[in-house]
């Protein structure tokens, strides 16, 4: 078997329980409990990401059988000490204490051929001290859609941890997926995913709840040495300058979910990385017909608190638990960190604004008010027939090459985004070609191929619809894995042009099943 050379940082510099119970308990004064993994009944690696495999210098075929055994942790590589971490979060509004990697166990770290390190993490590998009522195992349809969706957003560009493996282990686990008593046993998997660190805002905020603050400042200090080094030695200005880096990160990363309709739709502060990352795929989902209070989470039907349009307030509401917790670290005077959290929107605004212009193929954007008005006037428009988000953009750059001054041409071919297109009432085309017109006039002195190469460059063709996840989970619950391999190539080429059907709106019969666009949180 060939020796992967995994070690811990986290684990040998920071605090933590060396012998655990694996009973769920209150840990204090510890960033991590040492844990085993459970022995799965018959590992069967199912699917790889070639382009991660080869980042880590990992040989899945050479490793043969046991690569199985070693990415569900049912044999644990040598110098490898698993964890779980500890970190709290506010959920929905409310502080809810500790949580924890309640089903993510932590291997250890591998370094890249660049030198960057990664930390590689099992989801679903058993029970942990933080598993409260949960019993620490992942079934195959979350694992294939965190698997998948990880790699999708990798490849269109957007910061996020990434996936390397998906098991499948030979167990089944009892699920409720809509909370109303009917339980079914579905196959048991763990997903390997990696990331240069999974530390979360609610790591430091458990911290301070519990006034450990000497905890709190490692943790800082040891984020800032591994993961944001160019900020030089932790010192009270470096905190800041770290604070300041974080706040940008959030709100450029989530302009950019706004940019490809992505909704995460679980955005406690336990689900927000420290670096800025995409983590924790549950019941997140694609904007379809733009709708800024859509959600797929079946729980915030009511309260729409991770909507689409809410993302980037949210965004804000966490960085603000996150400066309260580090407040310590700045002498606890709130007024820098204040400072900096009102620098959030202005940032937010400006990136979204120029995100806005790049989607419309704005070449020559210079940032006036009348450019921005095109942009809010088209979500306007947007929302008076149901129009699909994605199709809509690729679309109206396929008429950059046609008769610009042809609006009926121009709205022919983005009619294709419309989900209702036999019903468009007269007003409403007569909106959509006022302000196709308005657009038209606005990029027909531009190169046209410049125009294209913008748009095509920040309108993805492919998302990772629900409808196709479900299609894809039906399919290897029944042990086939053809769409999985299949849309696993589908992720990497998002900008590329084709006739899929996966490129087109989602059909009809896909509104209502179960799965294809409204989820529930059970994974
Ligand atoms: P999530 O909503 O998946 O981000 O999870 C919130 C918290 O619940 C985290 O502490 C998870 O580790 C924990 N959790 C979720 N599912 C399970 C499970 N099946 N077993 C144990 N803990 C879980
Ligand atoms: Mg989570």
């Amino acid at each position: 078997m060939a020796e992967l050379p995994i070690y811990s940082n986290f684990t040998s510099h920071l605090p933590g329980e060396e012998t655990t119970s694996p009973h769920p308990h209150q840990v204090e004064n510890a960033m991590w409990s040492e844990v085993t993994p459970a022995i799965a009944s018959r590992p069967q690696l199912i699917h790889t990401s070639a382009n991660m495999a080869a980042r880590l210098d990992i040989d899945f075929d050479s490793l043969g059988d046991s690569a199985a055994q070693l990415f569900t942790g049912s044999r644990l590589m040598p110098g490898s000490t698993p964890y779980a971490m500890r970190y709290g979060g506010h959920q929905f509004g409310n502080w809810a204490g500790q949580l924890g990697d309640g089903r993510a166990i932590a291997l250890g770290e591998l370094n890249d051929s660049s030198g960057q390190h990664w930390v590689l993490q099992l989801k679903g590998a058993g029970p942990t001290p933080y598993s409260r009522q949960g019993d620490g195992f992942a079934v195959l349809r979350s694992s294939i859609r965190e698997y998948l969706c990880s790699e999708a957003m990798y490849h269109l560009g957007i910061a996020t941890t990434r996936s390397l493996s998906l098991c499948i282990t030979g167990d089944t686990v009892p699920r409720d997926i809509f909370y109303d008593g009917n339980v079914t046993h579905e196959p048991g998997a763990i997903l390997c995913r990696a990331a240069n660190s999974f530390v979360r805002f609610g790591s430091f905020e458990i911290h301070a709840a519990h006034q450990e603050h000497d905890l709190l400042k490692s943790l800082a200090d040891h984020v800032i040495r591994n993961d944001y080094p160019h900020l030089g030695t932790p010192s009270e200005a470096v905190y800041l300058k770290w604070f300041e880096e974080i706040v940008q990160r959030t709100a450029l990363l989530i302009a950019e979910w706004q940019r490809v309709g992505f909704v995460h739709a679980v955005m406690n502060t336990d689900n927000m990385s420290i670096l800025g990352q995409t983590i924790d795929y549950g019941p997140y989902g694609w904007l379809e017909e733009y709708d800024p209070g859509w959600t797929p989470n079946f729980i915030d039907q009511q309260g729409r608190r991770y909507s689409y349009g809410n993302q980037p307030s949210i965004g804000l509401w966490n960085l603000y638990r996150l400066a309260n917790a580090i407040l310590p670290l700045a002498d606890n005077k709130p007024e820098p960190l204040k400072e900096i959290l009102d620098t959030y929107d202005g940032i937010y605004d400006q990136a979204w604004k120029k995100t806005v212009a790049n989607k419309l193929g704005l070449v020559d954007y210079a940032g006036t008010s009348e450019e921005h008005t095109l942009g809010d006037d088209l979500w306007q428009t947007m929302t008076q027939t149901p129009t699909d988000y994605t199709v809509f953009f690729t679309a109206l750059a396929k008429t950059v090459n046609g008769n610009l001054s042809d609006v009926d041409a121009i709205y022919d071919t983005i009619s294709e985004s419309f989900y209702d297109s036999e019903n468009v009432a007269i007003e409403v085309q007569n909106n959509y070609k006022k302000w196709l017109s308005r657009w038209s006039k606005r990029i027909a002195g531009q190169p046209a191929q410049e125009t294209i190469k913008l748009m095509g460059a920040t309108n993805p063709h492919f998302i990772l619809r629900n409808y196709l996840s479900q299609q894809i989970i039906d399919q290897a619950e029944a042990g086939d894995y053809t769409l999985l391999d299949q849309a696993s190539k589908w992720v990497q080429s998002p900008y590329t042009a084709s006739d899929s059907e996966y490129q087109k709106i989602r059909p009809k019969w896909a509104t209502t099943k179960p799965g294809c666009t409204m989820l529930t949180c059970s994974s």
